[in-house]
């Protein structure tokens, strides 16, 4: 049914007809996942998401706070939209008249700036932080009620925390909230001031969740989800461990992962989990950051790269098939040479299948940003060419033994490449896979599909349907 046909519905005292509500989402998994959730309430509200933002009559930033750039990227895409609004007013067909776009902002930059956005942007009708995503239709309401310029930034004080899962229908993927906010305060991130402290979903709801998600909507492949999923159920006397190990049990559930981790809680029950869950896949994202002792106890990271290093011997002797991938961050403050270099070092040690590097970007309030830094963006920039430049060759040699080999992947995308369709999906170790359908006219996406690995380089993956 198209908008023009669907009827209105009611909520409170207001008539909803159909609307269309256009996101854009800055950042990590757990940003998505929060947009999916927004999607979700919102569609019992009569919102269809477009992806043309001119079309939309509710326009939402899920913004990120962890990087500048990203941050960059929001205020200027916000002073595009009112541009765009101004000049393209969007005409309601049935008056004739210009019709009101409401323009909200969410997420960790609105959790901790959102009174002074409403504040100095013009256009923005509202913004709402991290723990209020799941109120987004009281203030889409109140918007609508007339009820502009305001800003809620609460968090949820309550001991509990319990939701459902949200997905975006037609998908056999669902991201699963199992832990939000963060303890650890490294000194270069700003999560724990947007996300808040650690608060676990007690293990039965979450497995409760996941049957519900596998019986009655098809779910297949679970990722969960947390700033640190390791530290799940601390104050429950529960662990990830357990609950892998009872989400192992579901019928159904073919595939099981999470992300993402700290090193310091990654315990032996966990590392077991990795040995005797079927379901788990063959891939850890154990961010380390730096190559250097001195420079994670400026991170204040709470490991070493040699406790690093024996986690990771462990995790491959539990699960051979395991690859593991990381994040780093060139060019913390003040990071010398030397210590740069035991960075370079680390990465003949530990065998990176990917790594998401970054230049240190400094954040507001936290801890590394008092640090009387000398370092230039070029000299960052440098040691990361330098770290990316290694990785590339390493990880080259890695998949190059790809080749050959089988591998079960659930197909989830498909794209012209040198005039040829491909489709693409990921392997249980997180690898992206293309390859030629073996019928034109067949439709592989959420399928899967076994391909033999014929090609590879660092970064991409060819192959053909077995
Ligand atoms: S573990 Fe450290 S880097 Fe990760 S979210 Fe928490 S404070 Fe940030």
């Amino acid at each position: 049914m198209d908008n023009t046909t669907k009827p209105s519905v009611k909520v409170g005292e207001l008539e909803f007809p159909p609307r269309k509500v256009w996101m854009k989402t800055y950042g990590c998994q757990m940003n998505m996942h929060d947009s999916e959730r927004i999607v979700s309430h919102l569609s019992g509200m009569n919102f269809s998401v477009t992806e043309d933002q001119s079309d939309a009559d509710l326009v939402i930033f899920n913004t990120c706070a962890v990087r500048d750039l990203a941050n960059q990227k929001f205020y200027s895409a916000l002073g595009e939209t009112k541009k765009s609004i101004l000049k393209n007013p969007k005409i309601d067909p049935e008056t004739g008249m210009k019709k009101d776009v409401i323009i909200a902002a969410g997420g960790c930059i609105a959790q901790t700036e959102g009174k002074e956005l409403v504040k100095k942007y013009k256009q923005l009708d509202f913004a709402f932080g991290t723990d209020v995503i799941d109120n987004i239709g009281e203030m889409v309401y109140r918007a609508y009620a007339g009820d502009k310029k305001f800003a809620v930034t609460s968090w949820d004080r309550s001991e509990n925390y319990s939701i459902e899962t949200k997905i975006t229908p037609g998908t056999p993927m669902a991201f699963v909230n199992i832990i939000k906010g963060c303890d650890k305060f490294c000194s270069y991130c700003i999560v724990p001031f947007t996300r808040g402290r650690e608060k676990s979903r007690r293990l039965k709801e979450v497995v409760t969740d996941v049957k519900r998600l596998v019986e009655y909507s098809g779910i297949q492949e679970v990722m969960l989800l947390g700033q640190n999923v390791n530290s799940f159920g601390k104050d429950n006397g529960e662990s990830l461990a357990q609950l892998i190990g009872e989400l192992d049990q579901i019928n159904g559930l073919e595939r099981l992962r999470y992300t993402t981790s700290h090193p310091y809680d990654v315990t032996d029950e966990l590392v077991e989990a990795h040995r005797t869950a079927k379901k788990l896949a063959n891939h850890l994202h154990l961010p380390v950051q730096s190559g250097s002792n001195t420079v994670l106890q400026r991170m204040l990271r709470e490991y070493t790269i040699e406790h690093y290093l024996t986690l990771l011997e462990k995790m491959r002797r539990a699960n051979s098939e395991i690859i593991i991938t990381t994040d780093m961050i060139a060019g913390f403050p003040n990071e010398t040479e030397e210590e740069h270099k035991a960075t370079l070092d680390l990465l003949d040690k530990a065998q990176f299948d990917f790594i998401y590097g970054y230049t240190y970007s400094p954040r507001k309030g936290t801890k590394a940003t008092r640090i009387n830094d000398v370092l230039t963006d070029d000299i960052r920039l440098r040691r990361l060419k330098e770290i990316q430049d290694k990785q590339m060759v390493i990880q080259a040699a890695l998949r190059s033994q790809m080749i050959g080999k089988t591998y079960r992947v659930l197909v989830e995308d498909k794209n012209i490449s040198k005039g040829i369709q491909k489709w693409s999906g990921r392997t249980s170790c997180h690898r992206l896979v293309h390859f030629e359908g073996t019928e034109p006219e067949k439709n592989y996406q959420w399928n899967w599909v076994d391909v033999e690995i014929t090609s590879v380089t660092a970064l991409s993956t060819q192959g053909t349907l077995v």
